[in-house]
């Protein structure tokens, strides 16, 4: 691919872009253009697939077409760790890059995702992080690792882990116990009689498996053992309609949050990282629902 050609096949000019493979399905540019104009920024956001193996190459190729930022979804986010010159203490923590700034040539490498879940679970339900007992669904994939450690680096009250290969959750916890003064946490078998028993001292909920993308997704966790105190936190998007955990959780009288919270709050720390400012929230906000409803 000529990737000067491709950077200047655009007005305003390519500038920004997000990296994945696939990438067709990202709603980041419908998010983030709207932002750029509405800061009289002259750049655009675009989707670029990059296959596995090809991150470094591609953060190279960017910064010689004088792009100021990446973002880097699945299954690139580890890969990016490897990729950058100057990784920022955080993502190293998280164990994953989303956000790559260019500046004067250097690739600096940053994680979104876990601050973008403080921020999503504050506005969404009003409470912090710290103040929480947190159940985390998914624990041992990429997103829920960087949730689990996100939240302990913030010193929730209490961590359960819980993913169907049980060794990765266990793997998670013990890189938890290795951090300086974080809260204990443990391992929650996925077995019905566990999960009750442990739902029973959880205030929030986090699903970060892959399930309820589908239509046809079970609902993750028994429906009857949600209540009205419980915050349901669901990483997962899906248009056109409610995660069967949602709607679960909207039956038992739950408060929630979907997928696009997170994409928004994410989203709005890139922005920050790249220009030095804050975003322009409601204006992104806005356009994400809209999308959602395409
Ligand atoms: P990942 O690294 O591939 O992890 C997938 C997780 O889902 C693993 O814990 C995996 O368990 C679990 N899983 C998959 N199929 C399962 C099944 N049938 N039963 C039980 N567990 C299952 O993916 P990721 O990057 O962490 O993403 C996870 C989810 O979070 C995706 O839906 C993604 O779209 C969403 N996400 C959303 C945002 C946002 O901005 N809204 C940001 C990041 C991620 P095993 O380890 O046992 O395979």
């Amino acid at each position: 691919m000529n990737w000067q050609a491709v950077a200047g096949r655009f007005t305003p000019p390519a500038r920004l872009a997000v990296i994945g493979d696939p990438i067709g399905h990202s709603r980041s540019p419908q998010m983030h253009n709207p932002a750029l104009q509405a800061c009289g920024i002259d750049a655009q956001y675009i989707r670029v697939q990059v296959p596995v193996g090809r991150v470094a190459e591609a953060f190279r190729r960017f910064a010689a077409c004088g792009f100021l930022g990446v973002n880097i979804t699945i299954p690139h986010k580890f890969e990016a760790l490897d990729a950058v010159d100057v990784l920022d203490p955080l993502a190293r923590q998280l164990g994953a890059v989303n956000t790559l700034a260019i500046r004067e040539g250097q690739l600096h490498g940053y994680n979104s995702d876990g601050p973008g879940f403080l921020r999503s679970v504050r506005e969404a339900f009003g409470a912090d992080v710290k103040d929480l007992r947190l159940l985390i669904l998914g624990a041992g994939g990429g997103a829920g690792r960087a949730v689990a450690v996100q939240s302990a680096l913030s010193g929730c009250q209490k961590l359960m882990l819980v993913n169907r290969s049980q060794a990765k959750a266990e793997a998670v916890a013990a890189e938890i116990h290795a951090l300086d003064s974080s809260p204990a946490a443990s391992v929650v078998p996925w077995d019905e009689v566990a999960l009750r028993e442990a739902l029973a001292s959880t205030d929030l909920i986090v699903n970060a498996t892959s399930i309820g993308m589908q239509p046809d997704d079970a609902s993750l966790l028994p429906p009857d053992a949600l209540v009205a105190r419980h915050l349901i936190f669901d990483m997962v998007y899906r248009a056109g309609g409610e995660t069967p955990l949602l709607a679960a959780a909207r039956q038992a009288g739950a408060r929630t949050v979907d997928g696009l919270s997170l994409l928004l709050h994410q989203g709005a720390i890139s922005f920050e990282h790249w220009f030095d400012r804050p975003a322009p929230l409601n204006v992104m906000r806005q356009c994400l629902q809209n999308a959602a409803k395409e």
